[in-house]
């Protein structure tokens, strides 16, 4: 099943994601953490990612796109994949067409989870990250067993650079300008389905299920 999870930044698309990959057998691509990975390592994409990454802006598709492309070939894409954060763009959406196309594959899903904009801020200010897993924790809503420290491997929980507040409305921003016009293009071509992001996450899931089309 091939699936794009669309929602602003904080909507609980990573996390969702994550869940839908294991339940389906098919992996979670997140463009945010390839780029972050990149990053992390100081590739050459990695180092120009950041640049944008820091400043809450898209990072240019000549830089992106390769590594998607990439990503999608993988033996483990063969039956479907989960896209977070990717496309974002109209443009980004012909390009992932053009790749579907070259594969003789097809997507089934786009759902997209929906949250306003004061949500989105106070969920993201206080989002953690952990360093070596990736789990993700709310200091207030989904708080840590121990301070700081990640439930499922002990490792340090840290904040992104770009989940200050000042750059959550510039991603917040970003989301509304340029990938509101690619949410209408898949409104009009009648394949968006979505959810309701307010709840708990078994909530979301659910309704996410519920819009979930597994034929073809
Ligand atoms: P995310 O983890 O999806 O919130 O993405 C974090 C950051 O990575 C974004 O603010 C962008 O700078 C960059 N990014 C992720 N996905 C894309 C994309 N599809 N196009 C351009 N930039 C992206």
């Amino acid at each position: 099943m091939r699936m794009i999870l669309m929602g602003p930044p904080g909507a609980g698309k990573g996390t969702q994601a994550k869940v839908l990959a294991q339940r389906f057998g098919i992996p979670h691509i997140s463009s945010g953490d390839l780029l972050r990975d990149a990053a992390r390592r100081r590739t050459p994409m990695g180092v120009q990612a950041k640049r944008y990454m820091d400043r809450g802006e898209l990072v240019p598709d000549n830089i992106l796109l390769g590594s998607i492309e990439e990503r999608l070939h993988g033996p483990d894409c063969a039956t479907g994949f989960i896209l977070d954060g990717f496309p974002r763009t109209l443009a980004q959406a012909e390009a992932l067409d053009k790749m579907l196309a070259g594969m003789g594959a097809k997507l089934e899903n786009v759902i997209s989870i929906k949250v306003p904009r004061d949500e989105v801020v106070k969920r993201i200010s206080g989002r953690r990250t952990c360093r070596n897993c990736g789990a993700l924790y709310h200091v207030i809503f989904d708080p840590p067993t121990n301070p700081g420290l990640c439930n499922k491997c002990n490792a340090e929980l840290f904040q992104r650079d770009d989940d200050q507040e000042d750059t959550v409305l510039a991603r917040l921003e970003v989301y509304e300008r340029a990938t509101a016009p690619l949410l209408d293009a898949y409104r009009r071509a009648s394949v968006l389905r979505e959810v309701n992001g307010i709840g708990s996450q078994d909530q979301v899931l659910a309704r996410v299920l519920e819009q979930v089309q597994t034929g073809g």
